[in-house]
């Protein structure tokens, strides 16, 4: 059995008599640490989120890390925070090169599939878009990584080696990993280095600028070192300090980003900046399928078409992929996809059993309690859905049985369904609403289909926002647009 680290916060239904403050956990420090903006003057909070590699679909285990993030930055914004976030497109690595190459079609070409599918999966569940989705392969980014990769060479952070790429020289990064925890000496004692690596200075030296070979095809970039193309760990440092600047307040991805990908990217930022580059590291943990890891050969690998074509919606894959605290690992099961089902049922039920008892208008009996702010207080705590969900699901149960015994009042059973609306901006699981659409709506959303049919995504983004100012939200799913009234309760 797991460490399940969502138990730290105590009890589901504690009452606190004091509010504590917002608190994470920092993978740097290794502790929990309460919330302070870098700079709490100068809102918004900055967040950089490492995103898809898009040689393939995301799979749900990519999915849970951002939706992870998604309930990160929809927490903050509960808590009255302005959030920038950016999350960052990898279009250019070893695996896309290798997939456009197999599939015989220019890079450009070969990824764009994969980004318009990893969009229409974030739609799907209901993933708030970033404010930005920077491509690693976008000229501004690839001139900022020459930059950076120019300014660590003249400070003896990076050196170019015979196979012409240029590396990050770790030895000379005092801090380099810390964020892992990892003891350089350990690399070191593995002493002799392998044939294929004779040109770097240290096993652990990372590539910052990989010299063009003739697997790359046409794949490749000017530079001063010569032709070629960035190495991954770069491109975020470059991509996160064009947009967010050389601080930021929180960064985040999966574990398996820590060690060497976001390490390298501290040695990378830090090394240009001079500056303390991030405040929070925070990842989430694996997702396992029936308690294995996810893999193709194991044929338990799930991408979220897979599962919509069981007949689950994307409703129920977000909440199955939500529900565990982030920093536990995540079982994946067929039998959990049903629970969701289940869970989300007796939501629905609950909000529409709390509309009929408020039009009854009965004032006498006394009231199942008041919405409180225990829900919030949980997810303060390290994002403790497990916590906030169990506060859900107890209030389900005090306030049916109170309109079991006709005990509830239409006040009380009003002011739930607000209290659910409140929660709802960071949960986002209330089912599709079966409001009639406007004719004035209608026409816009059909503008805006044909505007997306011929990939014009500004229009598109115009059109949303038009339809957005008449009170009703769009959303792409995979059959096509779904309007729901924006605040329905
Ligand atoms: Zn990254």
């Amino acid at each position: 059995m797991a460490i399940d680290p969502d138990r730290h916060g105590g009890p589901v239904n504690r009452r606190y008599h004091k509010r504590m403050a917002l608190r994470f956990f920092n993978t740097y420090s290794r502790e929990i640490e309460e919330f302070e903006p870098r700079d709490p003057a100068a809102r918004p909070i900055k967040i950089y989120t490492c995103g898809p590699t898009v040689y393939s679909r995301a799979h749900i285990g990519n999915f849970r890390a951002y939706i992870f993030e998604d309930l990160l930055q929809r927490h903050l914004e509960l808590r009255g925070y302005k959030v920038h976030r950016v999350m960052n497109i990898t279009d250019v690595d070893d695996k896309t090169i290798r997939g456009a190459r197999e599939a015989k079609v220019p890079l450009a070409k070969f990824t764009a599939q994969f980004k318009e599918a990893f969009f229409e999966d974030i739609d799907t569940l209901r993933i708030k878009r970033a404010d930005e989705f920077p491509s690693a392969t976008n000229q501004r980014y690839i001139d900022r990584m020459i930059q950076m990769i120019g300014a660590l060479i003249s400070r003896r952070l990076a050196y170019q080696a015979e196979d012409k790429s240029v590396y990050f020289r770790i030895n000379k990064f005092p801090g380099y990993g810390k964020l892992a925890h990892f003891d350089l000496t350990q690399l070191q004692s593995t002493g002799r280095v392998k044939h294929d690596e004779y040109d770097k200075e240290h096993i652990g030296d990372f590539a910052l600028w990989k010299a063009w070979d003739e697997e790359d095809g046409n794949v490749k970039w000017d530079s001063p070192w010569g032709p070629g193309r960035p190495g991954w760990h770069i491109e975020c440092s470059a991509m996160a300090t064009a947009l967010l600047g050389d601080q930021i307040d929180i960064h985040s991805g999966g574990v398996d980003n820590i060690f060497p990908h976001h390490e390298a990217e501290i040695a990378q930022s830090e090394g240009v900046t001079g500056k303390k580059f991030v405040r929070y590291w925070l990842h989430c943990a694996h997702l396992l399928v029936d308690g294995q890891k996810m893999a193709k050969s194991l044929g338990n690998f799930y991408t979220v078409p897979d599962i919509l074509a069981k007949g689950y919606t994307g409703r129920e894959i977000r909440y199955a992929l939500m529900r565990v605290h982030y920093r536990a690992p995540l079982n994946f099961t067929w039998g959990g996809m049903k629970e969701a089902r289940e869970s989300l049922g007796r939501i629905d039920e609950w909000l529409a059993r709390l509309r009929e008892t408020a039009a009854k208008k009965i004032d006498e009996g006394k009231t199942a309690g008041e919405p409180g702010q225990q829900f919030e207080e949980a997810l303060d705590d390290d994002l403790n859905i497990s916590a906030a969900l169990g506060f859900l699901f107890e209030t389900i149960r005090e306030t049916n049985r109170a309109m079991d015994e006709n005990k509830l009042d239409a006040a009380s059973a009003s002011a739930w369904p607000d209290w659910w609306k409140r929660i709802n901006t960071v949960l986002d699981l209330e089912a599709e609403a079966e409001a009639p659409v406007p004719a004035e709506v209608a026409k816009l959303a059909n503008e805006r289909e044909n505007a997306r049919r011929e990939k014009n995504w500004k229009r598109s983004d115009e059109l949303r926002d038009r339809i957005s100012a008449l009170g009703w939200e769009v959303r792409d799913m995979k059959d096509g647009q779904k309007l729901t009234p924006r605040g329905a309760p």
